[in-house]
């Protein structure tokens, strides 16, 4: 500990003594907790330090801080480095850890491909088994990824792979004093990130402070690379590949076939062919960045070409599926390592809490650890994740099977597995299917897997989360999260554990019904049930839901219903009407209000709110003023009868970016965690409405298509059929070329009348075949383009969307 608090500058308070061998800034993922040092990190809405009791609690002996609590004095066995900022602490740590690395250090960067080319270095180096290759995890590239990344390199480690992202300027000078590079890989310049930086020039002289002690750079030739030469000194060689003439490696595509891109390439006086198996522009740049780190190795080329026939795809995606018997399936096809094993099982975390925990796992290949070590700590990592049942596949696990509890199962390969196991062992249960490729779990995931029609809505918990930290970012008011109407179409149990998971501070439901379905689902952070009914208050106390009252008969009744179970101080929050003309007490109430509390009751009013009518548009502005005026005056002389502080809170999307000067205590975002803006803010689309092709036709010129005989072919035609339907929440008004969708890149328009179940598509134009994916809405169509098109808004849209489709999440 004292060599670490010299390296990172820090005083240190001596507990007991500890041997650190794991690092982390997360309390939620720490596996060995006797070993690790965590950084109490400060974010805009989270604080470590409140963390640090609970981990005591859990053996956790060594804490980097930057404030000394009073209650940390009863923790008489940790061990405290105070400094001044804990990030910097972390950083200085990781650039003290990088220095003392010999081995050559691989820094990548480029606004797209980063991950791509880092996992393909791997697979092309990983196939000589002599080299102990280490690399980032998934895509941990930011100022704390970074770090952590870093600290993972062993001594013994030969080559060492790290990712590099920034979003502004001044961040890359940062993460260059951490990884120091030996070698630089600059990928792609894309238009990620653009809005924090005036011009592309910049954003560029950015990266490149990336590479400036490098040796050696690799990178396509062209101008963006030129452009990257300019900023660098001369000191730094460049490698670059392309069909330039000058290029150092040269390269010509010669043929496209079967979906492989045979390319010949000259590279000092070698002339060899490469097929890669992928067609398309972006793996084969992709795929020329990791072959010129090769060549760099001096990899010989027959070799080489061998390997890059063998590239394969990379899955970034996790998914969660819904599967047998009310089972949830979580996928991850991701490269099988015990760092990414760890952010899998914290996917798993944050699932419903109820359900008991199922993990499916192969071996690990060519990790480079020793297997006995390994597998200890896998079986350790299952038990902090409170696992009730392993499935190990493959045979080394078989081989280790001792080091797992004895109710697991082992089996040789999937295959074994599949013969066995039966569908009916599993049930109620949430299941991590997590394989390396060559054990082709796709089909225990195909196996276990609900199967149904497969018009689906997508939901994209990146998405969602980084809209909410937008929100987050524009206010230090506490943030309730409305997840009524199934959280506006994209689930209630999975949208609110991800919430809960990201420590938003309330929820808010339209019902008691759908808040106890949040609390079976295990979600213990306060909720708020806006239309309170009477038969649910037993209910709602039962399972903590705090009552919006819009009322005094029904505070009355709700504080009869307190006093029948004996309870005191149960929050409430008191809607007061400024303007919606909804519900809620007018001003003329209040001193009614306050008079029902002149005498002891057992509520207590957390908060008092208002709802504003049009704080999306500009020209009610000054009515919204009004409404947010009155409130002031409201609260102002209910509070003034209180001796506790009562929460205000009145705005809700719109007002959260409109009117910051309003945030009051809470502030309520709806709509905006789904991606829709008031302001034209930088929000991701969430829920993509998808589905496939189930058939072609073709039709001649001149015929009608579908009930009612509305539209007509004009040309000889190909139509397709998509199988969803008005009775999925496909409005029929976009029927007969009022709406499109998106395919393979085009919009292409309904033709017909929607019918209920399905529809048709006018595919003429495209070599759209069956099975190709379908959106009605996302990415591509924007659920606000289509809300416009009906003369509607989006919320009717995305809450419209039919519970027999199914909802399917996920992440990278
Ligand atoms: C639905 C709702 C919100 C959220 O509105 P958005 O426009 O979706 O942000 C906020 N407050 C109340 C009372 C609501 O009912």
């Amino acid at each position: 500990m004292n060599e670490i608090a010299e390296i990172i500058n820090g005083t240190l308070h001596s507990g007991i003594p500890v041997k650190i061998t794991e690092y982390s800034i997360d309390s939620r993922t720490v596996v060995s907790p006797e070993h690790t040092l965590f950084f109490a990190l400060t974010g805009s809405n989270h604080n470590g330090h409140d963390y640090i009791s609970t981990l005591y609690a859990n053996g956790m002996r060594a804490f980097v801080i930057n404030e000394y609590r009073e209650e940390f004095t009863t923790l008489t066995e940790a061990n405290f480095i105070h400094v001044e900022n804990v990030l910097v602490a972390l950083q200085q740590l990781a650039r003290h850890h990088r220095q003392q690395i010999i081995t050559p250090v691989i820094g990548i960067t480029g606004s797209n491909g980063k991950t791509i080319v880092k996992e393909w270095i791997y697979q092309l180096m990983s196939a000589s088994n002599s080299l102990k290759i280490y690399r980032s995890p998934r895509s941990y590239n930011s100022q704390v990824g970074v770090p952590l990344s870093l600290l993972g390199i062993e001594h013994d480690t030969d080559y060492s792979i790290i990712e590099a992202g920034i979003s502004r300027k001044g961040e890359m000078s940062r993460l260059e004093k951490m990884i120091q590079p030996t070698i630089g890989i600059f990928t792609h310049l894309g238009d990620a990130h653009d809005e924090n930086f005036t011009s592309k020039e910049e954003k560029l002289a950015e990266k490149a402070k990336l590479f400036r002690s490098c040796k050696w750079v690799i990178g396509q030739a062209g101008e963006t690379l030129e452009h990257i030469r300019s900023y660098l000194p001369s000191s730094v060689s460049f490698l670059l590949w392309g069909e330039d003439k000058n290029a150092d490696v040269q390269t010509e595509t010669l043929y496209i076939s079967k979906g492989h891109r045979h390319v010949q390439v000259y590279y000092k006086g070698h002339v060899f062919t490469l097929e890669i198996p992928f067609s398309d522009l972006v793996s084969y740049e992709n795929c020329m960045n990791a072959v010129c780190l090769l060549l760099w190795m001096s990899t010989p080329v027959d070799i080489l070409a061998e390997r890059v026939r063998h590239l394969s795809t990379i899955a970034m995606r996790m998914e969660i599926k819904d599967g047998i018997n009310h089972c949830t399936l979580v996928n991850d096809y991701y490269n099988s390592d015990p760092s990414s094993f760890r952010m899998a099982l914290n996917m798993l975390a944050i699932q419903d809490a109820t359900k008991e925990r199922v993990v499916i796992l192969s071996d690990f290949m060519d990790t480079g650890m020793d297997k006995e070590e390994l597998y200890t700590l896998v079986s350790q990592m299952l038990c902090v994740a409170n696992i009730s049942l392993f499935i190990g596949i493959g045979k080394q696990l078989c081989k280790y099977r001792h080091i797992f509890p004895d109710n697991s199962r082992f089996y040789e390969d999937t295959e074994h597995f599949l013969r066995q196991e039966e569908r009916d062992n599993f049930n109620n249960q949430i299941i991590l299917i997590k394989g390396a490729r060559a054990f082709q779990f796709e089909y225990i995931a195909g196996f276990l897997q609900k199967q149904s029609h497969s018009t689906i809505l997508e939901v994209d918990l990146d998405a969602m989360v980084h809209n909410l930290n937008h929100f987050r970012s524009l206010t230090d008011a506490h943030i309730a999260v409305m997840v009524k109407a199934f959280s506006y179409g994209s689930g209630s149990r999975e949208i609110a554990s991800l919430l809960q998971y990201h420590r938003v501070d309330y929820l808010m439901v339209a019902f008691a019904d759908e808040g106890i379905e949040l609390r079976a689902a295990g979600i213990t952070i306060p909720i708020a049930v806006m239309n309170p009914e009477r038969e649910a208050f037993d209910n709602m106390i039962m399972f903590n839901l705090e009552p919006e009252i819009y009322a005094l008969d029904i505070l009355e009744d709700f504080n009869r219903a307190l006093n029948k179970h004996g309870i005191k101080r149960f929050p409430v929050h008191i809607k007061l009407n400024t303007g919606m003309n909804r519900s809620g007490f007018d001003e003329q109430d209040l001193p009614h209000l306050l008079e029902f509390f002149q005498t002891e009751r057992s509520v207590y009013i957390r908060s008092m709110f208002s709802h504003l009518a049009g704080s999306d548009e500009t020209m009610h502005d000054e009515f919204t003023l009004g409404q947010i005026h009155l409130f002031e005056r409201m609260t102002e002389r209910i509070q003034a009868q209180f001796n506790y502080k009562i929460w205000r809170h009145i705005l809700n999307s719109a007002g959260i970016e409109r009117f910051p000067q309003y945030h009051f205590d809470m502030v309520r975002l709806g709509i905006g965690l789904h991606g829709i803006s008031a302001t034209h803010a930088n929000l991701q689309p969430v829920s993509s409405f998808k589905t496939y092709i189930s058939s072609i036709r073709k039709v001649p010129e001149g015929q009608s298509i579908g009930y009612g005989r509305k539209s007509y072919t004009t040309r000889p035609s190909r139509i397709a059929v998509i199988p969803v339907g008005y009775a999925d929440g496909l409005n029929r008004h976009l029927s007969n070329r009022v709406g499109n969708v998106f395919i393979k890149g085009k919009r292409v328009p309904i033709i017909g009348n929607i019918c209920m179940d399905t529809c048709m598509i006018d595919v003429t134009d495209t070599n759209a075949a069956i099975g190709d994916e379908v959106e009605i809405f996302g990415k591509h169509i924007l659920v606000s383009e289509l809300s416009e098109q009906l003369g509607t808004i989006p919320y009717e849209i995305l809450t419209g969307i039919s519970h027999r489709v199914k909802r399917v999440y996920y992440k990278e």
